[in-house]
Order: C-alpha cells, then structure tokens, then sequence
C-alpha cells in the first residue's frame, strides 16, 4: 500500500451523506469507470470480494437457475460453492487448473442450450490461485457467436488495475472487483459494476437478497446510492489510488505489471522450475504461481523465504497446497521490489535444497536492464 494512500485514509470520517463525501463518491465512480472501460455504474459496497460474488449471484439469479461457470482454479470452486448454496444450478466445465476458461467449450455448450436453461456464464478472469488468466475477451465473442441470452458474470479481483479490463467492449454484464489488489488499499471494498442488462435482470431476479439489493443501491439503474454507512476512510484511499493509477496512465500501469511479471517468469524459468500455467498466452501479470517438482514440499520453500528474508510467499490453495508457491506482483511495485522478493526467493531455494538452477535472479535482471 503506497503511502499517498495510507495518508490519505488516515484523517477524521466525514458527514457520509453531506456533500463534500458526495464529490468524492462522484470522483471514485469516474475513476472507477475508466478502470472498467464502462459507462455503467459501479455499486460499491463495504464488503470483501465475497460480498461482490454474492450480490452478483443473488442480484441476477431465481431458484433453481442454471448457470455455466468454467473450473478454472481454487476461486472458481468457492464461488460455484456459493452459488449452489443459494439453490442454483450450476454445469462446472472441467478444467485442469492450468488453462483458464475454454471459450470454444463455452460456445459449444450454449450453442447446445436452444431451450436457454442456462442464465449466466460466470468466469474468474484471473485465477489467483493458478496465476493464469482467461481469454475474457474470446468468451466475450463466444457468448455473442452462439447468440445466446445468457448474462456474462466476471471475477475482475485480481486483475482490477493491473491488466486491460473492458466491461462494455467485451460484452460484460457484471463485473466483480475488490479494493485489495490492483488498488492499493486495505480490504474492505467489493465492486459490482452492472451492464444495463443485469440491471434489467435484477427486477426480476427472486433469489432473497437485502444488503446486496441494486434495487435498493441502484434505484434508477443509473445513480448508486448507499443504503447502509459506507466504507468513509476507505472511499479516501480509493480516491488516492484512483488517482495515482490515473497519474501513472492505464497503459503504463499495464506495461510496468507486464514487465515486471515477464521478469519473475524469467527467474523461473532459469531455475528450471514450471509455472502453474502452461499456456503462455494466459500467463498472469498479477501472480505467479511457481510448482516444486514431486516430492519437495512448497511450504518449506515459503517458511524459509518468510524466516530467514521476512517476504512472504502465498501458499497454494486447496488441491495446489505443498505443490506450488507464488509471487504476487501487483500494485505499488517497482524493480528493487520484484528483484529482492526474486533474491528471497531464490535464498529460500538454496537453503531448502530444492532442486533448481542458480540464476534465476540473475536472468531477472538481465531481462530487465534490456527491456
Ligand atoms: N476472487 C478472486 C479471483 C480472488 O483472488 C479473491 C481473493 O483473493 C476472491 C475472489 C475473494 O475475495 P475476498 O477474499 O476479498 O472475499
């Protein structure tokens, strides 16, 4: 978290329906808009990421609806989990956590879908638990090719600010983000930006939903509104942050991510270790997921790099647990940043004794001083 951010939080809450909040809502939702490439408002609620999948589900869901979501990972398994929990049907297409979602699979079974039983399709954009991230894009398309009135539901968490996101171009209709990542801020905020169809579909919409109601935050589909206190100090830092990434330009923030991820894949790839994703075309610029071969334990890699340097690895989630370890390279992050968690990482190689090459942060390095 930059300290622009931090300093700007830490002041007294403000009078949360008076007017000078309301100018810094209105900036937040412009800044917001730009992120997502939408025309459309952003409810923002004070909630994790969670609450984001939730109001997504309830808002845009009957009982009994069935919707298509793609396995693409740790995260995609816990939002299915939640959409059943609320009753609907969800047709899981089976990936291998190591491809992000298929758009032709996707195609093919909604062209199959002539009596339109299935209501959304719902991707993780970027499978934080298997750093790679979908063609969102190319479902886009496939959506359109089948020519099918499915709603198209998007995890924007961990790409939010750190990769290209276009809502309107890539034919969204809800797009779900949080504060924590790509922003720059503490937890605390979940976003759903809503395309006028999901609007349209929340009128009609009979799962039970109160805390997370557009009806109730988005009146006239047009206008957010805050039914409960909002998140005050942490609508200061989203201000901030909007700001800064606008400073930066959308580009350049994309490019400095690009780069500095294709850096953390070089030091992989020298020390003769495999990412998770294996398809370079899906390879996430936001984290890396690094696997050990059979029979060394990742967790011993991150407790090494955590005690010995103080940089934290994150672990591998569910199935991935002891098999993989990754690098988040998000956000407020620079080239002494990303080459000292590399040098930590590669420290904790050594002193592990898990197999690899030597150099990795080396190769690092190289990459960066020629590009
Ligand atoms: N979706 C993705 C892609 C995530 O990375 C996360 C959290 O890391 C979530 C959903 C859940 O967000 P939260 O932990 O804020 O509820």
């Amino acid at each position: 978290m930059p300290d622009r951010v931090l300093r700007a939080m830490d002041r007294a809450a403000l009078d949360h329906r008076g007017p000078e909040f309301a100018a810094i809502v209105a900036a937040c939702q412009d800044g917001l808009r730009h992120l997502y490439k939408t025309t459309r408002p952003v409810v923002i609620y004070p909630a994790a990421g969670h609450g984001a999948w939730e109001a997504a589900l309830t808002n845009t869901s009957s009982p009994g609806d069935t919707i298509l979501m793609a396995e693409t990972g740790a995260f995609s398994g816990w939002w299915r989990e939640m959409a059943e929990s609320f009753g609907i049907t969800v047709e899981y297409l089976a990936g291998d956590w190591r491809h992000g979602a298929d758009p032709e699979a996707i195609e093919a079974r909604l062209a199959e879908d002539r009596a339109g039983v299935i209501k959304a399709v719902a991707v993780v954009h970027n499978e934080t638990s298997t750093g790679v991230t979908s063609r969102i894009a190319d479902v886009g398309r496939a959506i359109d090719r089948a020519s099918h009135p499915a709603l198209f539901l998007v995890d924007n968490i961990s790409s939010l600010a750190s990769m290209d996101f276009r809502m309107d171009e890539w034919r969204i209709d809800v797009a779900i983000g949080g504060a924590q990542k790509g922003l720059m801020l503490p937890p605390g905020l979940g976003f759903t930006a809503v395309s006028e169809k999901a609007f349209r579909a929340s009128q009609s919409a009979r799962l039970p939903r109160n805390y997370w109601d557009w009806r109730a935050q988005l009146p006239d589909g047009l206008t957010p509104t805050f039914t409960c206190t909002p998140a005050v100090n942490l609508f200061f830092g989203l201000k901030e942050s909007l700001d800064m990434l606008l400073e930066e330009g959308l580009d350049e923030v994309f490019a400095r991510h690009a780069r500095l991820a294709e850096a953390v894949r070089r030091a992989v790839r020298a020390w003769g270790l495999d990412l998770q994703s294996a398809d370079p075309r899906e390879h996430s610029n936001s984290v890396s997921a690094i696997r050990m071969p059979d029979g060394h334990d990742a967790e011993m890699v991150r407790e090494a790099c955590h005690s010995r340097a103080n940089v934290v690895l994150a672990g591998g989630l569910r199935k991935l647990a002891g098999r993989v370890f990754r690098i988040g390279h998000l956000g407020d992050l620079n080239e002494p940043m990303i080459l000292g968690t590399l040098a930590a990482t590669e420290l904790a190689l050594a002193a592990t004794s898990a197999p690899h090459t030597p150099g990795g942060t080396t190769a690092a390095i190289r990459y960066l001083a020629e590009n």
